[in-house]
């Protein structure tokens, strides 16, 4: 670790302990160059899922991102922020939870379907035109036929 003092990268540890209820390792070193003393932390980094995309590059699981598409599919329709965020965290819970280090791009934008099937035809519509690379009119027509054929029952209002 380099000195802050006198930047000398050698140091000794004289003391290492415990902190912040266990989440991190304060170690107290000595420059062994200028003698002043300084602590370093040691914390566990952050577990992060990538995403394997169908071209084969994988980049970090962004929960940002899941809440940009919800927010475009769902943009200009009476469906509330809270609504959104609520979406948002379903995915993000249902993605953590699978406790995969991988997950495919696939599964991402099926979690994020799943969500907008329920909040809002429209939004599921421009998503899945999106997601699965809708190129004409039957393309929509024939989702919109699946989209009925298996809608799930409707939330008891009221
Ligand atoms: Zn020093």
């Amino acid at each position: 670790m380099r000195c802050p003092y006198c930047k000398t990268d050698d140091d000794r540890v004289v003391d290492s302990r415990s902190a912040e209820q266990g989440a991190a390792i304060r170690r107290r070193r000595e420059c062994r160059s200028c003698g002043r003393r300084f602590s370093t932390y040691e914390r566990i980094e952050a577990v992060g899922i990538l995403v394997r995309k169908r071209s084969g590059i994988a980049e970090p699981y962004d929960r940002a991102k899941v809440r940009a598409g919800i927010e475009k599919a769902t943009k200009n329709l009476p469906v509330s922020g809270e609504t959104v965020a609520d979406a948002v965290a379903a995915v993000d819970d249902h993605i953590r939870t699978a406790g995969l280090r991988e997950v495919p791009s696939e599964t991402v934008g099926a979690e994020v379907l799943s969500e907008l099937r329920v909040i809002d035809p429209v939004a599921y519509m421009r998503f899945a035109s999106v997601y699965k690379g809708f190129t004409s009119p039957d393309d929509f027509a024939r989702e919109l036929a699946h989209l009925e054929k298996d809608a799930p029952p409707k939330p008891p209002s009221g």
